[in-house]
């Protein structure tokens, strides 16, 4: 069994809060309007001590992919997710859209936000997120370049750990050709378990969907992973500034409650969970 969990634990789970704040906002949306930028200050200076609480009660260590916007522009926040105990992970620099990026304009903005992680964590992360769970045709490469031990972006697996394998060759007519796996070990995300798409209020779609909905789906998700996927790893992804709207608040509780609730979960940061995996 390639995941070796603790004794008296069967079942791994990993909660990871993106703190895109302002970033994801100017980055991803282009929208730098003050509405839009007081939404991610919301998310930095209330949404941060929420979650950090919510966390707190079950004992909960989290990671928290973090732009280097965001460190930068929020320091504070950062600082009280490290004093809680937190892990904090790469998560580019002003969620940029890497997958537009040419090769060495993605390998800057890596020297950027590892400048900022070391200035402000105090360390190199040991993890990347991409922005919006893109990768280019260059990320595999440049994440090797730079050591890192994990990546958690991509949806090959759902509650497995695995190396994701580069594309050799795309052909829309011969098919496509599977090359060599990363060094990194994948942590797979999964957009059913984002609050982000389905409960915001987005320049180009609109989720504020009700909370019964979502919490139903992420409570079968896991009695699914739980039940059926032995030594799994569960991985929900939200975000302080749309998960600390206090409808959302509640539902992230009571999510939790649900999870703390099993015999021989281990909530884990992601690098923690990565120690104890090896190949097959
Ligand atoms: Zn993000």
């Amino acid at each position: 069994m390639p995941l070796a969990l603790p004794d008296g634990t069967r079942f791994a789970v990993a909660i990871t809060s993106d703190l895109d704040a302002q970033a994801v906002w100017m980055g991803t949306f282009g929208a730098d309007s003050p509405s839009y930028l007081s939404r991610g200050e919301f998310g930095a200076e209330v949404g941060v001590p929420r979650v950090l609480d919510a966390l707190a009660r079950h004992a909960i260590p989290a990671t928290w992919c973090v732009p280097s916007h965001s460190l930068l522009t929020f320091p504070a926040a950062a600082d009280a997710i490290l004093q809680a105990g937190h892990e904090i992970a790469a998560h580019g620099v002003y969620h940029e859209p890497i997958h537009k990026m040419e090769r060495d304009e993605e390998r800057r903005l890596m020297d950027v936000q590892l400048a900022a992680h070391e200035r402000i964590v105090g360390h190199r992360p040991r993890g990347y997120r991409s922005p919006s769970w893109n990768f280019s045709a260059a990320t595999a490469d440049i994440l090797e370049e730079y050591g890192f031990a994990w990546d958690s972006s991509l949806m090959a697996r759902d509650f497995e750990l695995y190396r994701p394998r580069r594309m050799a060759s795309l052909s829309l007519e011969e098919g496509n050709v599977f090359g060599t796996p990363s060094a990194f070990v994948e942590v797979p995300v999964s957009w059913y378990l984002d609050d982000f798409p389905v409960l915001e209020n987005l320049p180009r779609s609109v989720g504020m969907v009700d909370t019964e909905g979502v919490l139903r789906r992420w409570i079968d998700l896991f009695d699914f992973a739980y039940e059926r996927v032995p030594n799994g790893v569960f991985t929900l992804t939200v975000h302080p500034q749309t998960i600390a709207r206090g409808h959302h608040l509640l539902m992230f509780e009571r999510f939790l409650e649900h999870v703390a609730s099993h015999d021989g979960v281990w909530f884990a940061t992601i690098s923690d969970i990565v120690d104890r995996w090896t190949d097959d």
